[in-house]
């Protein structure tokens, strides 16, 4: 990892935005890439830029630029499509079908801890002045609404009696197993839809993740008192669960938890190096449940400039609800300088930490 020179990156197309970058945020998945060596950098160049969690002010338009200008807080999505597929082609690489994607900051493109981005309108979302401070959370919050939204269209496909209520997680039970910075994101989605969230972790009830939690009306359970199986015997069976701590034992674990007709949305990736370990499952228990109960299990990655939408939205209503709460997930700010430690380290009090490219 060092600081290097490259050329400020220039329009030259009528569709491209340039932005300055203000904040960028630093996620386990950063640190991991640093730790294992394995970003893919661009073709032809030995380095990649890291950081994909980007923030910042547009600072110039292409001449057929119409959704943003000059002035304007703004973020970029990231995942770039193969150019083959259906999916690809209709703006929704988050889908891609050939494999063949890249992801800005993370694997074949530059991401965004520098001073400059230049990409393609298609790839950036305006965000409101109102947001200025949290909206480098943009970017992980529109992975959980992808998870979240899908849930919910699956659910009312399935379910006679979903169209009943305004939203079909209102007044239901979920749980957020691994409350980092996305299980947050997610039981904040899931607040602001009306659920009753449950947030499953191993830390202590002390733990700024903790009182983030309880912050927003969830419940904290203490997984280190409790089994992931048995946290139904506690709190009942639950209506959705989403995953977010990538810990293979613990997602097989959750099957037992769910309600009939539930919903169990995977958002975790469990590290090679971390939990590359085998895991006993008993294999017919499992799969009758999942027969027997209509249960429903996926998972989902990434996110498209609509899920990017959706985030805001939703982080206006949690702002409305829980005014200032939002950017108390922005734990410690670090001047670009200092890149080293927050990139190999992870403070036990950190929620989300940004690193800082412009005031
Ligand atoms: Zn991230
Ligand atoms: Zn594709």
């Amino acid at each position: 990892m060092k600081i290097v020179e490259r050329p400020e990156p220039r329009i030259t197309r009528p569709d491209e935005v340039k932005l300055q970058i203000i904040r960028v945020g630093v996620c386990g998945t950063d640190r991991e890439r640093i730790a294992e060596g394995n970003a893919k950098p661009p073709e032809g160049l030995k380095d990649i830029i890291i950081g994909h969690e980007n923030m910042g002010r547009v600072v110039e338009t292409g001449s057929s630029v119409t959704s943003v200008k000059a002035g304007d807080l703004a973020a970029f999505t990231i995942r770039r499509g193969c150019g083959e597929c259906m999916p690809c082609n209709a703006g929704r690489p988050d889908m891609c079908r050939t494999g063949k994607y890249r992801d800005r900051g993370l694997a074949g493109i530059d991401g965004f801890n520098a001073e400059y981005a230049v990409d393609r309108e298609e790839y950036i979302v305006k965000v409101p002045e109102g947001l200025a401070r949290a909206g480098v959370l943009l970017e992980p919050m529109s992975v959980v609404e992808k998870a979240i939204g899908e849930a919910e269209k699956l659910q009312f496909a399935r379910l006679p009696d979903a169209l009943t209520s305004p939203d079909w997680l209102y007044g239901k039970k979920a749980l957020v197993a691994g409350i980092g910075n996305i299980g947050l994101l997610a039981a904040l989605a899931l607040r602001v839809r009306g659920a009753e969230v449950y947030g499953l972790d191993i830390v202590e009830s002390s733990s700024p993740r903790v009182k983030w939690l309880l912050g927003i009306g969830g419940y904290y359970i203490d997984g280190r008192n409790v089994k992931p199986e048995k946290v139904d015997d506690i709190i009942g069976p639950i209506d959705m669960v989403v995953e977010a701590a990538g810990v293979p034992g613990l997602e097989f674990g959750l099957f037992d938890t769910l309600a009939r007709d539930g919903i169990y949305a995977v958002v975790g990736i469990p590290s090679e190096e971390l939990h590359g370990g085998k895991v006993v499952v008993h294999g017919a228990e499992l799969m009758n449940r999942l027969v027997r109960m209509n249960l429903l299990v996926f998972g989902s990655v990434s996110s498209a400039p609509g899920h990017f939408r959706a985030a805001i939205d939703d982080f206006i209503k949690a702002e409305y609800r829980w005014k200032g709460h939002l950017q108390r997930m922005i734990t410690a700010e670090f001047e670009y300088t200092d890149f080293k430690g927050v990139l190999t380290h992870k403070d036990e009090k950190e929620i989300k930490s940004v690193i800082k490219w412009a005031a």
